[in-house]
């Protein structure tokens, strides 16, 4: 397989470096791994699975060597007819809340437990109207003081795979909202000591994630995590076996991949999780040739 420029950039925006056999390589040469969260200094291809093709890596330790990549063709899975969710009994309803109201309300809840222990809320940032919006889990340390999502490591990776593919959370980067996300999280406080958010507190939040999505109507949805996924599929499923295909929620798009904190943690599921981001942009691609038609 021979890797472009750009499919470079986009694999090791993701921390995976590629080997490629020189013109006289050994055929069985092995290929190496590693972190790299760097911006890539050219703009990334769009993946294999754009071409109806999917990435398999083979499992590997971190810098250690493993096999090159196996490109497969696969056909684009079809969107997966999936049950509309409402909001569960006991959440709280934030129904008709404008944006202003909404923060208002997010900021001086006290729905659950969670209110006593925060430091702040955890509203969510990005472009109102984004096409695009991530759900993620709870707020971690990082969060609670500083009142956004996805900081850190994690958030650093975040912003990057996003650069990866053109995309920013940063409303001032571009006016263009296609190019924007809207980040939040299923739960807006932070549970003590990073445990798991409990099943009442994801429940009782989710009128807020639920307003949320309805004023960004985001064109696709990345549920990163195992809690995200509970909340928006109502599936106790791991990521591994919901990710790879289409599902919907309220109608939209929504592609599960794993959260970045545990990307940090399993660096080899990077190749996956790029798979997941080409398959969500092939998804908005492929809903916006459709309209294009008519
Ligand atoms: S986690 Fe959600 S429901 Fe619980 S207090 Fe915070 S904002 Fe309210």
């Amino acid at each position: 397989m021979v890797w472009s420029e750009r499919q470079r950039a986009m694999l090791e925006v993701m921390g995976l470096r590629v080997w490629s056999a020189p013109a006289a390589a050994e055929p069985d040469a092995a290929a190496a791994t590693g972190v790299d969260e760097a911006v890539p200094s050219v703009a990334p291809a769009r993946s294999p699975a754009r071409e109806d093709e999917s990435v398999s890596m083979a499992p590997a330790r971190d810098n250690v060597s493993m096999p090159a990549p196996v490109v497969s063709r696969r056909p684009t899975p079809a969107a997966q007819p999936t049950a509309v969710p409402v909001a569960a009994p006991g959440a709280v309803n934030a129904a008709g809340l404008d944006w202003p109201a909404l923060r208002e309300a997010v900021a001086s809840c006290t729905a659950c437990a969670l209110s006593d222990s925060r430091t702040q809320t955890v509203f969510g940032t990005g472009h109102p109207h984004a096409h695009w919006m991530i759900v993620g889990e709870a707020p971690g340390e990082a969060e609670d003081l500083s009142g956004e999502p996805f900081v850190g490591r994690s958030g650093q990776l975040l912003d990057n795979m996003l650069r990866a593919i053109g995309l920013s959370r940063h409303a001032g980067d571009t006016p263009d909202p296609a190019k924007q996300v809207f980040i939040a999280n299923t739960l807006k406080c932070r549970p003590p000591r990073n445990r798991n958010p409990l099943p009442d507190e994801l429940a009782r939040c989710e009128g807020f994630l639920i307003r949320q999505i309805e004023l960004v109507r985001p064109k696709i949805i990345l549920a990163m995590g195992s809690f995200a996924v509970q909340s928006l599929l109502r599936s106790s499923a791991p990521v591994g076996q919901l990710r790879g295909r289409v599902h919907r929620y309220q109608g939209v798009p929504l592609i599960v991949t794993y959260h970045p904190a545990y990307l940090l943690r399993q660096q080899t599921e990077k190749a996956r999780a790029w798979d997941d981001l080409c398959l969500a942009l092939d998804t908005v691609e492929a809903a916006g040739s459709i309209a294009a038609r008519g």
